[in-house]
């Protein structure tokens, strides 16, 4: 769960981690009333869960509540990096003397949290990773001692901003505080760019980036909200019906019965020439209800061309998959080819109901090969519909009226 930087803020001040003074606002009225409360002058920041705001105009300064006006206004307007901004945090202005880097976050390669200082931060960060990697002073953090003090002052040393210097004692006490939250919320990242130091030697955290760890969440019975404020309405769905659900970039909905063969599947489709719009995994035994929310699920991504529904039956019979996937089509509409593959358990059961339902736009494939091939060619609009055999589906129509 990623954090917007004002929710990461109100974290920060609880922890005693120093943060200009700010207000959130959904409305450019409400962003000048902040103002006048906050002291003239403010910084007007986009709340979007992506970074970069600062070089797309998603930060300014305003020296005058007319200037507030108008760039809350011109900023609430806004879609950075193809995310509406969702509201402007308005804050106290700081004077910036120099920008610094500090974050913790989860590394693979390290196998435990690590640590990341740099005394040139802010928002050309990656500019100064490319030229000078040194810049970025890196230590590994053991899980079971945690982050040591000598750790902390060897960092601070190595930047050049020494413990027992002015501002090195402000940062001292961020980099524990900042572990500490790191550590209590369970989070995977926590990034503070810029680390500020004002010209009077004060340090502030200007920027937050907190992203905490979903598997955690159950611990944190205090962020239910902000999860469901969080994920976007279909990740919340899929949550609430107990499916996997992750959206791509792509054109084709992939539909299938545990983690793996979702996998597999868009593997394959990906070298067919195809790409996955977004896949929802079924997991183990789904009803035909389920099977239904899945289809609507995977239906709602931008862009879906066609749905490729692929399943081996274990615990999943293929008969209960057919007719959720019959009831989504009665139920929500559905516009676009779907291509179905079903083997294992019930699975000519499955392909019997499917068939008799002589719905134009639903393919059955006689394997899993012959189904993504189907898929590609259904996305890029080659998949002739089938010819509807019309007395079944008069037939079916009065069955269902009768
Ligand atoms: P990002 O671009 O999405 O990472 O957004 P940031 O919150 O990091 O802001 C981008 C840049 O705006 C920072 O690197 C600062 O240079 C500048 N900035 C942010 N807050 C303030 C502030 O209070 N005062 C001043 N002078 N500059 C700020
Ligand atoms: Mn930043």
């Amino acid at each position: 769960m990623d954090l917007l930087e004002h929710q990461g803020k109100e974290l920060f001040a609880k922890a005693g981690l120093p943060v200009m003074a700010g207000e959130t606002a959904w409305a450019p009225l409400d962003a000048v009333d902040a103002a006048k409360r906050i002291g003239l002058p403010v910084v007007v920041k986009a709340q979007v869960k992506t970074g970069g705001r600062g070089k797309e105009g998603g930060v300014r300064r305003c020296a005058t509540i007319e200037d507030a006006l108008a760039a809350a206004t011109a900023i609430l307007a806004m879609t950075i990096k193809d995310r509406p901004v969702e509201a402007v945090l308005v804050e106290e202005a700081a004077d910036i003397a120099r920008e610094m880097y500090l974050s913790f976050s989860l590394s693979r390669a390290d196998r435990g949290p690590v640590l990341v200082f740099a005394r040139e931060g802010g928002v050309d960060i990656e500019s100064v990773a490319r030229r000078d990697p040194t810049a970025l002073i890196r230590r590994p953090i053991d899980p079971l001692l945690g982050l040591c003090d000598y750790q902390v002052r060897d960092v601070l040393a190595a930047a050049g901003l020494p413990r027992k210097s002015f501002a090195g004692r402000s940062l001292w006490a961020v980099v524990h505080a900042a572990w500490r939250l790191y550590l209590e919320t369970d989070a995977t990242l926590l990034e503070v760019n810029p680390l500020a130091l004002t010209p009077d030697g004060a340090v502030v955290c200007l920027d937050s980036k907190v992203t905490i760890d979903d598997s955690a969440l159950f611990r944190h019975p205090d962020f239910a909200a902000l999860a469901e404020a969080a994920a976007d309405e279909r990740e919340a769905r899929a949550r609430r019906a107990g499916l996997a659900f992750v959206e791509l970039d792509g054109d084709i909905g992939v539909l299938g019965n545990g983690a793996g063969l979702v996998m597999s599947t868009i593997d394959q489709l990906a070298v067919a020439g195809g790409a996955a719009a977004d896949f929802c995994d079924l997991g183990g035994g789904a009803r035909a209800e389920v099977v239904a929310n899945a289809v609507d699920l995977v239906l709602a991504a931008d862009g879906v061309k066609a749905v490729l529904v692929s399943i081996f039956g274990g615990l999943t019979r293929c008969d209960e998959v057919a007719r959720g996937l019959l009831r989504a089509f009665s139920d929500v509409g559905v516009e676009v080819p779907v291509i179905v593959r079903l083997d294992g358990t019930a699975a000519s059961a499955g392909r019997k109901i499917l068939t008799e339902a002589g719905l134009s736009n639903l393919h059955v494939a006689a394997s899993a090969p012959e189904a993504v091939t189907m898929a590609v060619a259904a996305a890029q609009g080659e998949l002739a519909p089938k010819e509807a055999p019309a007395a079944t589906v008069a037939g079916g129509a009065d069955v269902e009226a009768g």
